[in-house]
């Protein structure tokens, strides 16, 4: 087949224009994304041989190789992992499949600083190598193929594909360095960057260098599987940003080593930055799962709840069994297993955080709360447990206040625990419905994500007290001892109207405003404000209304 011309996907010609443009520092993470892609591909065709070993028969042992050329200024990365063939070439170096792209480059805005370090988090894998290379060559051959590929592309536009009669299984990236690029072909240079990045790499990393022997230059074996006092932050760290594919640092790292009923080793890192994806649809769980290092699938549904979608990093169990499809594994009586003392763990840690370091934990819930407060209705067996995690904004100051908190200050006579929900904090706390409560000095909570409807429409509440909008129906405002005194609460009485006058009033604004609301009463929220709206008690509350109106539902 002839060489075929074709052009990128407009998002990865955008990727590529800052990519080459802006993106300056630290330009040698080229080769981490390049490493790490090539360590993927292994993993994926380890496992694929699992049930097809002929599918490495011809060459059993996987490493990704360096190879620099001195003399053609070209450095190449090459493994000998599951390659490519046409179809899936052109959609994986031709657009950007990644989900969370589009918000990705909808945050784009032309302003290169904010860009660059947008693009630090979102990270652009295989297009980092046009930072150093003026063309990129890529050869590949899909394992179990006859013959491979050759893409070529200088990262403007547009890229090449031909066939390649005699491409070896697997991948070879070849970078044409840039004329000033060239310190990326001293062996020092690369020691030095594959130590830094890609030392937790489980597959040999070896440089190629003219006919000297290959030398090893990672420590190549699997992170999780090192003993914890033998890894440093910084190893902890990069290995995250691999399995994570995002860039920032890991909030909290948690490495453990279960042994009992079931064996198996975690190390699961929750982000410091919100995941691209965090809402999307389809909810995904991003844990890898291995056996015996044996990589299986990072997309097995049972091994973490919605609600801690967020959580990264990997599972490795040898007494799951190996020769199964995922979708068998994903039945696996022992999976539900390990997915209770992973959670158990993760409950606990976050537990002690709260405690330990409430300024540190108020940063966790401000980015994963939202995500977390998903598990007060969807996972049951666990709510009393999710619920000492729960905080709230109140409308007692700007701190963050737990269940505990609250009812550890609720006024005497004080049955429910109140809230109030909307779009925006500052807008709720200026209602109208909140003035009855403030005379007393009773506590509100302010809630103001979308999740919240869902969860405190069923919430059972905490301890004894229940959950109660001040936006429903009646208040039993008048049972509360406040902290109005008598002699405040005399003076009001003494300017209120009398029965008579309120009862004509509201059968004038009855009269009035005839359909278009359901009653008008008398009510005691109000200390300030002459009339509010609110709900009836068992009616849809008004926020829920107006976001399902929003979404013509
Ligand atoms: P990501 O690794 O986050 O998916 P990249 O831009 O690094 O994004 O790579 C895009 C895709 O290209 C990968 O998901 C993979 O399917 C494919 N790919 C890249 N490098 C290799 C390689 N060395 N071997 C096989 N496939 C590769
Ligand atoms: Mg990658």
């Amino acid at each position: 087949m002839a060489e075929e011309k074709l052009q990128f996907q407009a998002e990865v010609a955008r990727v590529l224009d800052i990519v080459v443009h802006s993106l300056y520092s630290h330009k040698e993470i080229f080769l981490r994304e390049l490493v790490s892609n090539a360590s993927d591909a292994c993993d994926k065709l380890r496992w694929m041989a699992l049930t097809q070993p002929e599918l490495t028969a011809d060459d059993p042992g996987f490493r990704i190789t360096l190879i620099p050329n001195k003399d053609a200024k070209t450095l190449t990365v090459a493994d000998n992992g599951v390659g490519m063939n046409r179809d899936e070439l052109i959609e994986n170096l031709g657009t950007i499949a990644r989900s969370g792209t589009g918000e990705f480059l909808r945050q784009l805005t032309g302003d290169s600083r904010k860009d660059v370090s947008l693009i630090g988090q979102f990270g652009v894998g295989f297009y980092s190598a046009f930072m150093v290379a003026q063309s990129v060559e890529v050869v590949t051959r899909r394992a179990g193929d006859a013959h491979g590929w050759r893409w070529t592309s200088d990262g403007t536009g547009s890229f090449t594909v031909a066939e390649a009669a005699d491409a070896a299984r697997g991948t070879r990236v070849v970078l044409h360095l840039k004329d000033e690029e060239h310190e990326f072909l001293e062996p020092f240079r690369l020691r030095h960057i594959v130590k830094t990045y890609s030392d937790h790499i489980a597959i040999p990393v070896q440089l190629k260098d003219g006919d000297a022997e290959p030398e090893t230059l990672n420590e190549a074996s699997a992170l999780w599987t090192r003993s914890k006092d033998e890894i440093t932050a910084e190893q902890y760290k990069e290995f995250y940003h691999h399995v994570a594919h995002t860039f920032d640092e890991p909030w909290l790292t948690l490495h453990t080593k279960a042994e009992g009923a079931i064996e198996y080793t975690s190390l699961l890192f929750v982000p410091t930055q919100k995941p691209f994806d965090l809402f999307q649809p389809d909810r995904k769980q991003h844990l890898r799962l291995y056996v015996n290092r044996v990589f299986i699938t990072d997309d097995c549904e049972g091994l973490l709840p919605a609600w801690l979608r967020f959580v990264r990093g990997v599972v490795d169990s040898p007494d799951l069994p190996l020769n199964v499809s995922r979708e068998m594994l994903q039945h696996n009586p022992l999976l539900k297993k390990i997915q209770n003392g992973l959670v158990n763990k993760l409950l606990g840690e976050l537990k002690k955080k709260a405690a330990d370091a409430p300024e540190d934990y108020a940063r966790f819930w401000d980015v994963f709360g939202p995500v977390v407060k998903e598990g007060m209705y969807e996972d049951f067996e666990r709510r009393d447990k999710i619920t000492e995690l729960v905080r709230f904004r109140t409308t007692h100051g700007e701190d963050l206040v737990s269940f505990e908190d609250y009812v550890g200050r609720m006024k005497e006579g004080q049955t429910h625990i109140y809230y109030i929900t909307g779009d925006d904090r500052a807008a709720i706390a200026q209602s109208p419905l909140l003035e009855g409560y403030r005379a007393k000095g009773v506590e509100v909570l302010l809630l103001t994500d979308p999740i919240d409807e869902f969860w405190v429409a069923n919430a059972p509440g905490y301890k004894d007290f229940g959950m109660k909008s001040v936006a429903a129906g009646g208040t039993d405002l008048a049972a509360i001892k406040g902290a109005e005194d008598d002699k405040a609460a005399e003076e009001r009485k003494k300017d209120e109207a009398p029965r008579e006058d309120l009862d004509s009033l509201v059968t004038l604004l009855k009269a009035t405003l005839g359909t278009k609301v359901k009653d008008v009463r008398p009510s005691d929220r109000l200390t300030e404000s002459p009339v509010c709206l609110v709900a009836d008690e068992g009616d849809m509350p008004m926020h829920l209304e107006r976001l399902l109106r929003a979404h013509k539902q």
